[in-house]
């Protein structure tokens, strides 16, 4: 690899969600337009620029040990941390070793700028103004050389505030990107041979843009024809209109792959959790999807140990996700957040009793997971190969099962139609 004589060298950091990784994505074109060159390893670098999460308290943790990691390997190197951690910690953040800039969310997609214009000052550099709530462009496009699914981010932040939650502190108020822009966006991604868009945001549901909904983005990026796939990601039960479910079946780019937060399976902990739905609303929605769209893979989150969790209300969300059409879930363990409301409750559950629950769910989530795969035993499926390990290729069908296949062929970014053997 040649570098040219005083380009400085930068590596990068993705902590956290989907978001993270597509603003990551741009940022790293935007740090290319500006001259720096890009490196894998840190110890090698100038420059490390981390993108934080705060969702969880081991998040936090995460951004210390890396912190220190990166300090361990290459003395001389200097950290900017950016994002959600940068917008609520911003004054442990400094305390940290070789942390220079410490950039917020309302700024963070202008950190190639913000670096190159205080490269030289010696004091660190602190920018986390308020997020305002307006629509938003974004500079240069996620290609994303590392993955084969790119993520488009088009939307920010949520007016939702559930009890638990940091988000609408850290990523700020709704808002929505401009509708052409993230056309163009797509346009770029699928001319840079990504053929699978993943549809991400805080809340991807509530986008609003003149007009325009998620729908009329699904169907503009649809119409892009090196685009093959669009996959929604994580999107919040209330927010989902039947008319979407309903293009999942009569427009074949769009996935059959829902993944909807049910954050806890009894009414007492929804309320408490400030979530906008019950039980049976949820259930009613979700067993209607499932018989509209055949086939379709449901996914969910469960948040365990919320503060009042007792065990009647623990079994009781059990018993309901074992008898909903959920084939899988993302397991998480309660931890305060700064600024929640929930910090504020009694009836903590203690850490064994959490690692017990959350041990059960991750055993049901497996079986269910194990239960839906099972049914396509035999059947021919399309996948999207994306990487091939220890012999086998891997890839996603459009409704999220996970195919392992010999070949040897290149099948990386390759539809291949095969006869699914679990
Ligand atoms: S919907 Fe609730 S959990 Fe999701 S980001 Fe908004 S406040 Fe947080």
């Amino acid at each position: 690899m040649w570098y040219t004589f005083g380009m400085k060298k930068v590596c990068f950091v993705t902590q956290g969600c989907r978001l993270n990784q597509s603003e990551t994505a741009s940022l790293e074109q935007s740090f290319r337009g500006e001259g720096y060159h890009l490196v894998k390893e840190y110890h090698d670098a100038d420059i490390a620029v981390v993108n934080t999460c705060t969702v969880t308290e081991n998040g936090d943790k995460d951004t210390k040990r890396l912190v220190k990691q990166l300090v361990g390997a290459n003395q001389a190197i200097r950290i900017a941390l950016i994002g959600c951690q940068s917008q609520v910690h911003k004054d442990a953040l400094l305390r940290l070793k070789n942390v220079q800039w410490v950039i917020g969310n309302a700024e963070k997609m202008n950190t190639h700028h913000i670096i190159a214009q205080t490269e030289d000052l010696a004091d660190p550099v602190i920018k986390t103004k308020k997020i305002e709530r307006n629509s938003f462009t974004i500079e240069r496009s996620s290609v994303d050389s590392h993955h084969t699914r790119a993520n488009i981010k088009i939307q920010d932040g949520c007016d939702f505030y559930c009890s638990f939650c940091v988000i609408p502190f850290a990523r700020g108020p709704a808002r929505s990107r401009v509708y052409e822009d993230i056309i163009r966006e797509c346009i770029d991604l699928g001319n840079a041979g990504h053929q699978e868009i993943v549809i991400t945001g805080i809340n991807v549901g509530t986008y609003e843009y003149e007009g325009k909904t998620l729908l009329d983005v699904v169907t503009g990026i649809s119409a892009i024809d090196t685009i093959k796939r669009i996959r929604i990601s994580s999107i919040e039960p209330t927010t989902i209109s039947k008319e979407l479910i309903m293009m999942m079946n009569s427009n074949s780019k769009l996935c059959r792959y829902l993944h909807i937060p049910i954050q806890s399976g009894s009414n007492m902990m929804l309320k408490a959790m400030a979530r906008k739905y019950s039980i049976s609303e949820f259930r009613q929605f979700i067993d209607w999807v499932y018989e509209t769209v055949p086939d379709i893979c449901i996914g969910t989150d469960v948040i365990v140990g919320f503060p009042g969790e007792t065990k009647a209300y623990f079994d009781e969300t059990v018993a309901n996700l074992m008898t909903m059409p959920i084939h899988y879930m993302h397991v998480f363990s309660y931890s305060d957040r700064k600024f929640a409301r929930s910090t504020r409750r009694d009836g903590r559950v203690s850490p064994e009793d959490i690692a017990k629950r959350s041990k059960v769910l991750r055993a049901l989530s497996n079986q269910k997971k194990q239960t839906f795969y099972n049914r396509f035993q035999g059947k021919q499926v399309a996948v999207l190969f994306e990487s091939k390990k220890k012999g086998l290729w891997s890839g996603l069908t459009d409704n999220y099962i996970r195919v392992f296949y010999q070949s040897d062929d290149d099948l990386k970014n390759k539809f291949v139609s095969i006869l699914y053997m679990g």
